[in-house]
C-alpha cells in the first residue's frame, strides 16, 4: 500500500517555512529513487496562464530545483504549451509567461526551464496507449529522454474533470502540443449568440479560426474548432459551452495519456500536490477567483491516485470560505462537496478509470509529518 504525507498549511515558525516544507518532501524515503546523483529530473510545473493568479508558489519550485541540484541530480523545470493560442502558445511566449508569473527570474532554476515539446511544443514521438479511447498519444521528446519526474500540482476545481491534481498533470502536461489536440478531440465547444455581448476577448485564443469577428459580436464555425476551450476559459459571458457528452471520454483519454507517460518514463516519479490558493479555475485560465477553501498545505505520494484521492477528500472535509464561491453555492460546511458543486463534476470516475488502468490504488496509508 503507498503512503501519502501530508505536510501541514500552517508555518507557526521558521521551522516551517516553505523552504522547509520542500526540505520534508526531500527526506521521504520514495524521493532517494527519483532525486537520484548524476541522473536527469524533471520537474513537471504549470506556471499558469497569464493572468491568472494563484499558482504554484515559485519559491517551492526553486527550493526543490536547488536541493536537487545539490543532492546530484541533473534537474531541469518542464511543462507544455496550451493549446489554444494564448500566451503560453510557443516556447518563446512560455517563457515569457513563466517570468511573469514569477518563475525563472534572474539566475533561478539556472535557465533550465523547457517545454516538454521542445520550442515549438511539438517535438514528439506517439507512444501507444491502452484503453478505450485514445490508442496512443503523442509525448514530449524530453519527457521520453529524462530519467525521473515529480509533478507539482496545484490542486484547484476544473470544468471537466472535477479536480486539478497529479494525474491530469501527468496526462495533459507532458504531451505535445498533437497529443493534447487528441485528448481534447472528443470534446464539443457549443456557442450561444444571445449571451455573446461582443467583448471579442477570445479571439485572442483561438488558434484555428473557429471563432471569427461578425461585427457585434463573434461568429463559431464548430467544424474547424479543435476543442482547445480558449474561448470558454476566456469568455466573460459564458457564451461558450461544452457538450455535457464528451466529459467522461475526456476524463478517461486524460488517464489514458497519464498511463502512456508512467510506462514510457526511464525511471520513477513522485507527485506533490499543493492543497494551496484552492481556486474554482484551475491554471490555464486566464484569471482567477478569490480561493474557495483554507490552505490546507502539501500532499506527496509515489502515487498519484491515491494522492488525488486524498487531496479530494481533503476538499470535502475542509470548511469552505465565507466570501468566496463556496458561499455563493452554500456548500461552506465541511463534508459538503465543494468541487462537484463547483464544477458539476467530481473526480470520483477519473480515479476509478485511473485504478482500473493500474494508474495505482485510491487505498493508501496516511502519514502526517509536519
Ligand atoms: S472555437 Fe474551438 S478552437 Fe477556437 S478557441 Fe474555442 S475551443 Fe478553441
Amino acid at each position: 500500500m503507498s503512503r501519502v504525507y501530508w505536510i501541514k498549511g500552517r508555518s507557526t515558525n521558521i521551522q516551517k517555512s516553505i523552504t522547509s516544507k520542500v526540505a520534508t518532501i526531500l527526506s521521504f524515503e520514495e524521493l532517494a529513487k527519483v532525486v537520484v546523483p548524476n541522473q536527469s529530473l524533471a520537474l513537471k510545473v504549470n506556471v499558469s496562464e497569464l493572468g491568472y493568479g494563484h499558482s504554484l508558489p515559485p519559491i517551492a519550485v526553486n527550493t526543490f530545483f536547488e536541493q536537487a541540484r545539490e543532492m546530484g541530480a541533473s534537474a531541469l523545470v518542464t511543462d507544455t504549451g496550451s493549446l489554444c493560442k494564448g500566451p503560453r502558445f510557443d516556447g518563446h511566449g512560455w517563457q515569457d509567461t513563466a517570468i511573469m508569473q514569477g518563475f525563472g527570474i534572474g539566475d533561478a532554476l539556472d535557465n533550465q526551464m523547457m517545454l516538454t515539446g521542445g520550442f515549438t511544443n511539438e517535438e514528439g514521438r506517439f507512444c501507444p496507449s491502452d484503453g478505450e479511447h485514445l490508442g496512443g498519444v503523442e509525448l514530449g521528446s524530453l519527457i521520453l529522454d529524462v530519467s525521473n519526474l515529480v509533478v507539482f500540482s496545484h490542486v484547484t476545481a476544473h470544468p471537466l474533470i472535477g479536480m486539478v491534481g497529479a494525474v491530469y498533470n501527468l496526462g495533459m502536461g507532458l504531451l505535445t502540443r498533437a497529443g493534447k489536440s487528441r485528448v481534447h478531440s472528443c470534446l464539443e465547444v457549443q456557442f450561444d449568440e444571445n449571451k455573446c455581448t461582443g467583448s471579442k476577448v477570445c479571439l485572442a485564443y483561438c488558434p484555428t479560426g473557429a471563432v471569427c469577428d461578425a461585427g457585434a459580436k463573434v461568429s463559431f464555425d464548430k467544424r474547424i474548432c479543435n476543442g482547445c476551450l480558449g474561448c470558454f476559459m476566456s469568455c466573460p459571458s459564458g457564451a461558450m459551452s461544452i457538450k455535457p457528452e464528451g466529459i467522461v471520454e475526456f476524463q478517461e483519454s486524460v488517464v489514458e495519456a497519464a498511463a502512456v507517460v508512467a510506462k514510457n518514463l526511464r525511471g520513477n516519479a513522485f507527485y506533490v500536490n499543493f492543497l494551496t490558493s484552492v481556486t474554482p479555475q484551475s491554471d490555464e485560465y486566464p484569471f482567477s477567483d478569490i480561493p474557495f477553501i483554507p490552505d490546507l498545505g502539501i500532499l506527496a505520494s509515489e502515487d498519484p491516485v491515491a494522492l488525488d484521492w486524498v487531496s479530494y477528500q481533503m476538499t470535502v472535509r475542509s470548511p469552505g470560505i465565507p466570501g468566496s464561491i463556496a458561499e455563493d453555492l452554500k456548500v461552506l460546511d465541511k463534508g459538503s462537496d465543494k468541487i462537484l458543486a463547483i464544477t458539476g463534476n467530481s473526480p470520483a470516475h477519473l480515479l476509478e478509470y485511473a485504478e482500473s488502468m493500474m494508474l495505482g490504488k485510491r487505498d493508501c496509508e496516511f502519514l502526517i509529518s509536519g
